[in-house]
């Protein structure tokens, strides 16, 4: 595992975010029309932040006003000034229902953060205890995602079905499969990335308006697509790099309800809850990523499983409550160990403190690691592949590959 200390320049940001990485930023940020000084700025604060460099209440003091002046409010979860705007302007019938909606969420972390103040702010976004499970004795319910390197054949129809799914573009890869040579590796490894909804998430600590938001009561990460303004903050402030703005028009949206599910707003009046729009491909000038099929966790036949799972023909993914001893992935890593004795795992960058939610057996590629063409080429299954030109970048290698698009 890497040491922090080695990935930290003097200031404490990590490397990833050097200049290269603010030439990368400031380009992506500056199509937005948003202030991309203080995107780049917050995005590398939201990593100290997850890495217990700076704490939750500097890190929101010094980019309220800022805030304020680029978006017109300051949404981040736990800003308590904001809650206390929001709350007025219902109160006093001077916000439109939307705007109210969207922000709904800071409202209710502002009015319950007095107490909170006193002893620091909390970590924003983190899954809070939810409703317990009918099928587990645990309280806490966390969605994760274990995948078998050392099964993965690189055939992309995970990929495939994702796109169809989800009716993305050709070239947005919500679960993308690298393909790398390594030093301490026999032959052509296969990475799949995507989104490893984390329990401590940066995208989530610099969204200005809370369309990006950790669901308490399974630890998704999603996208409010109809809150999303498109500032790309979340995109930049990831260190997965699995974000993708939809710059044109959308396909057509796919053919299951795109509503799904209620972001709950306690402390408001019965009827501020609302559906949320999380599913499908986004529409444009909204980001998407990979959401684990909030759709499907939300019917009682289908909960629990995710699309790029089900089509997966060497059993490579294994999704489920990582909390639950007894859940899919916990059980195949018991039976994995079980049968070899010994296995290997690790997660993506987890000594930055994000608290990724995706586990993979097999061995963590070292900074060495090449890109190489895969068993299976994107163009051949009717996908395109924009990532290969990223490989220019420098170290750390796939963080550089793989920012979005
Ligand atoms: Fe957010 Fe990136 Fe973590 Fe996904 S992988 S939860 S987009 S920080």
């Amino acid at each position: 595992m890497a040491n922090p200390k080695d990935m930290t320049t003097e200031r404490g940001t990590p490397d990833m975010f050097g200049p290269q990485w603010e030439e990368w930023a400031r380009e992506q940020l500056s199509a937005t029309g948003y202030d991309p000084d203080m995107g780049v700025e917050v995005a590398r604060d939201a990593l100290c932040l997850v890495g217990g460099q700076l704490s939750e209440t500097e890190f929101l003091a010094k980019y309220h006003k800022g805030y304020r002046r680029e978006f017109g409010l300051d949404g981040r979860p736990g800003n308590p000034a904001r809650a206390e705007e929001a709350t007025r302007a219902f109160v006093g019938g001077r916000i439109s229902r939307r705007t109210l909606l969207k922000l709904a969420g800071t409202v209710v972390a502002g009015l319950t953060l007095g107490p909170v103040l006193q002893r620091g702010l909390p970590v924003v976004g983190a899954a809070a205890p939810a409703k317990e499970p009918a099928e587990s004795s645990f309280s806490l319910f966390q969605y994760g995602l274990v995948i078998d390197l050392e099964r993965c054949d690189g055939c992309l129809d995970c990929a495939v079905a994702c796109g169809a799914h989800n009716a993305l573009m050709p070239w947005q890869h919500w679960i993308y499969i690298l393909s790398y040579v390594d030093e301490n590796q026999h032959g052509t490894n296969l990475l799949p990335i995507l989104c490893q909804h984390c329990s401590n998430p940066p995208c989530v600590k610099v969204c200005p308006v809370e369309a990006r938001f950790k669901r308490q009561e399974d630890g998704l990460v999603l996208i409010d697509f109809d809150t999303c303004i498109g500032c790309k903050y979340c995109q930049i402030a990831c260190p997965y790099g699995i974000n993708y703005f939809q710059w044109g028009e959308p396909g057509p949206e796919p053919p299951y309800g795109v509503r799904w599910g209620n972001r709950k707003v306690s402390g408001l009046p019965p009827g501020n809850e609302r559906e949320v729009h999380v599913t499908g491909r986004p529409p444009r000038s909204v980001m998407g990523k990979c959401m684990w099929c909030p759709e499907r966790q939300g019917t009682a036949d289908q909960r629990g499983s995710i699309t790029c799972e089900l089509v997966c023909r060497p059993r490579v993914l294994h999704f489920g409550n990582l909390n639950d001893p007894e859940s899919k992935p916990n059980r195949y890593l018991r039976e994995k160990q079980r049968a070899k004795g010994y296995i290997s795992t690790f997660r993506l960058l987890e000594e930055l403190g994000t608290r990724p939610n995706v586990i993979y057996i097999g061995h963590r590629p070292s900074a060495k690691a090449k890109q190489v063409a895969g068993p299976v080429a994107y163009e051949d299954v009717g996908l395109a592949d924009k990532q290969q030109p990223a490989m220019k970048r420098p170290e750390p290698w796939f963080m550089n590959l793989l920012r979005g698009a």
